[in-house]
Formats: structure tokens, C-alpha cells, sequence
């Protein structure tokens, strides 16, 4: 059995950096920028009045100072002569401030009659322009890879930048393996239960920028899993999952074997998630996971989401693992690594009593792994602890 830092690496060792490709600017959110991208502007493009108010010379500005109002600078319209002295233009939030003014009396601080305006109350020190270039540059540069967020596609847009080259996103497929499942939706027998393994994955692999299928449910039959692994055709990962241990029924080790699956490893020092199996299938990468449905998602956060960001150009980082206190004993760890599911709020952590591989519910309520290390001994109410975020 290798430890889990060896099968990330292993995993890792099975995929590359996919092409990249460009995609409309409303379709960039989620994808991961590929090339640098540059500011096509300064934004905003001019001085800009950050207010409502009267633009004036800000060497005039003092309380009860009186201004002519002769003229009106609006967004999208701006007052087109230059402001002199004892002048003022009104003006609007996002109007170009006119020639001549280097201050903007908020309409608050001013008392208005007819063409005349007198500051009333105290216009304080702030200009209340927005310098041009003041958010970006022309030339300002994204850098790649970045994982493109709402926020990152706002300011492509301002930039003017239409489409983005991004990284294609990597295509997975997705195989429940087992005679016991049915899809959601589907009318199980009184032996039966749901498929949920597919669904938890293809959500979890999708935020991260992946494509995940979700493939027919194989039955526990050679054929039936053969002709799944035909459906896999064109993914750039196949993740099976269930019948990857060594009962009876267990088949997919040895079915994906015959099909001529280069095995890189099989079994890692890892609670849950021992029987993991990993390697090269015609062309695509290959993972074995367990079939407990929480193994199958802490083998997805721990093992899958690295082997995308690095597919998508990222760091596959070692998952950020943070610190906690620790606000319950905790026994001694056996041989191998454990993703205990938990609950960490303010800093401190909780691992939940019951830590079967099959409940969802427990998963569902976690919102973090903490980990302990493999014959990790005994802990303590107030010690500090790893884990990471979920
Ligand atoms: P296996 O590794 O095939 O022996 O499966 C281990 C356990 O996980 C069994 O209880 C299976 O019923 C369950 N299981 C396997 N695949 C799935 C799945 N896709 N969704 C939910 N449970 C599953
Ligand atoms: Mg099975």
C-alpha cells in the first residue's frame, strides 16, 4: 500500500496540461485563463465624477463660496467647454469631469437658485473624482492561469476584452459500477438502492471546470462494464466506481486490465478510501474509486480535483491545509491516513462520532476533513490539528 502524498503523485503523473481554446467573454466564468490577457483602455477612460454635484475649481472651494452654473455634464455626455473662475458645472456620477475643474461639491453641500449655487454646508477635503486609470491601465495585465471568477469576468469586460482564451476543460466520465443501483428517479427493487456516487462527483468535478458524463449504471458482468469503458471513449479521465475491491463481484480491476489498462497503483494508506486504483487506459487516465459513497467523495476532493487543476493548467496545490483546535478527545489513529468528517467554526474543529463510509448525511454536515496522520496517537481537547476545507 503507498501513502497518499505517493498516489497523488502517481495521479498526477497520468495527466497534462490540456489545450487551450477561446470562448466568449460570457462564457469564461468558471474556466481557467490560459494566456495572459491585457487592458485594452485606462478605466475609468477619463476623470470621472464619483457623485452628483457641481464641478468647480477646487482652489475656490471653501464654505459659503458662490459659483454660475453654466453648464451640465452627464455619464455618456460631457460638458464639452472649460470651467472659469467663479464657474461650476453640474454634474453626474460617471460624468467626464470638464476642463478646468478639479473638484466636485456634492449636491448635499449646496444650496441652488436659478443659475447660482452657494456651498452650505462643509464640502470637506475629498475631491470626489475618480482619476483616469484610477482601476486599471491600458496594457494592465491577467495573469494565467487564473481561475476565472464572476468578479475577473466584470473586469474583462471593462477591459473590452470580448473573448478569452481559456483551457479546455478537461471531459470526464463518470461509471457507477453494481447490480444494486438504480439511477435517481428510476423505481428500485426491494434489493436496491440509489446511484448517488456519479452525482456527488460530476457536481464536485463541474465547479472545478471540469465536463463530467454520467455514463449508464454497469452491471456487475465483464461485458456490461466492458461496453461502459466503450462509452468512455474521448474522456481524458474515466473515474469507475465501486467493484474495486477483491470480492466476487469486485470486476473492474480485472476488466480494465484485459482491455489493457496500464496499472499504476492499487491500494492506498488511506481511511476511507483504501482500494484506490489508478492508471493509463487507452490514451485517458484511469481511477478506480471505492464504492462507499463517502469514500468515493474524499477520494474525489483528495485525489480527482488535484488531477483537474492540473489538467486545467493550475497548481494542483496540497489542498491548502489549515489548522484548528481540536473541542473533543479524539482516540488514537490506525495505520492509515484518516479524512475524519468534521465541523470546524471560529477555529476550532469537531470530528462527528459516527465516521462510516456510507453516510452522506454525516458528509453533507461536514464542512471540513480533518486529517490524522497514519498510528497518529491519542489527542486532546485543545490541541491543534490539520484539516481542510470542504
Ligand atoms: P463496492 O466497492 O462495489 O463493493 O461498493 C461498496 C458499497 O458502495 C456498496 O454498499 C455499494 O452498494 C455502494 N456503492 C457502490 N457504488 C455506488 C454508487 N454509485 N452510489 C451509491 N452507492 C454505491
Ligand atoms: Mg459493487
Amino acid at each position: 500500500m503507498i501513502s497518499v502524498s505517493e498516489a497523488r503523485k502517481h495521479l498526477l503523473a497520468l495527466v497534462r496540461q490540456l489545450d487551450s481554446e477561446e470562448v466568449p467573454l460570457a462564457e469564461a466564468a468558471g474556466r481557467v485563463l490560459a494566456r495572459d490577457v491585457q487592458a485594452r483602455r485606462d478605466q475609468p477612460p477619463f476623470s470621472a465624477s464619483a457623485m452628483d454635484g457641481y464641478a468647480v475649481n477646487a482652489a475656490e472651494v471653501e464654505l459659503h463660496a458662490m459659483f454660475k452654473v453654466i453648464g451640465e455634464a452627464a455619464a455618456g455626455h460631457g460638458y464639452k467647454g472649460r470651467i472659469g473662475a467663479g464657474q461650476a458645472v453640474r454634474i453626474f456620477t460617471g460624468a467626464p469631469v470638464p476642463e478646468g475643474a478639479s473638484f466636485v461639491v456634492i449636491q448635499e453641500d449646496v444650496t441652488r437658485s436659478g443659475d447660482l449655487i452657494t456651498i452650505t454646508d462643509d464640502p470637506g477635503s475629498n475631491s470626489n473624482i475618480r482619476p483616469r486609470g484610477g482601476d486599471f491601465l491600458d496594457g494592465q495585465t491577467i495573469t494565467a492561469p487564473k481561475f476565472l471568477t464572476a468578479a475577473d469576468v466584470a473586469l474583462m469586460a471593462a477591459m473590452n476584452i470580448p473573448a478569452v482564451p481559456v483551457t479546455r476543460r478537461p471531459q470526464i466520465a463518470l461509471i457507477s459500477t453494481g447490480d444494486e443501483l438504480v439511477m435517481p428517479g428510476g423505481t428500485p427493487g426491494p434489493d436496491q438502492i440509489i446511484a448517488s456516487n456519479t452525482f456527488g462527483l460530476k457536481a464536485m468535478l463541474e465547479e472545478l471546470g471540469a465536463r463530467a458524463r454520467i455514463l449508464p449504471i454497469a452491471r456487475d458482468t465483464e461485458s456490461s462494464l466492458s461496453m461502459a469503458f466503450e462509452l468512455a471513449e474521448g474522456a481524458d479521465l474515466i473515474v469507475t466506481i465501486g467493484g474495486a475491491s477483491v470480492g466476487d463481484h469486485d470486476l473492474v480491476g480485472k476488466v480494465a486490465g484485459d482491455l489493457g489498462m496500464e496499472r499504476s497503483f492499487y491500494k492506498v494508506a488511506m481511511r476511507p478510501g483504501k482500494p484506490l486504483m489508478a492508471g493509463r487506459l487507452n490514451g485517458a487516465a484511469m481511477a478506480g474509486l471505492p464504492g462507499n459513497p463517502v469514500s468515493a467523495m474524499v477520494c474525489g476532493r483528495i485525489f480527482l480535483a488535484p488531477m483537474i487543476q492540473s489538467m486545467l493548467g493550475l497548481p494542483a496545490g496540497d489542498q491548502s491545509r489549515k489548522t484548528a483546535i481540536l473541542s473533543e478527545d479524539l482516540s488514537s489513529n490506525g495505520p492509515r491516513e484518516h479524512y475524519m468528517r468534521a465541523r470546524v467554526e471560529d477555529g476550532s474543529i469537531r470530528a462527528f462520532p459516527n465516521q462510516d463510509s456510507s453516510l452522506l448525511t454525516v458528509l453533507s454536515d461536514a464542512n471540513a476533513l480533518l486529517i490524522r496522520p497514519p498510528s497518529d496517537g491519542a489527542r486532546k481537547s485543545g490541541e491543534e490539528v490539520q484539516y481542510i476545507r470542504l
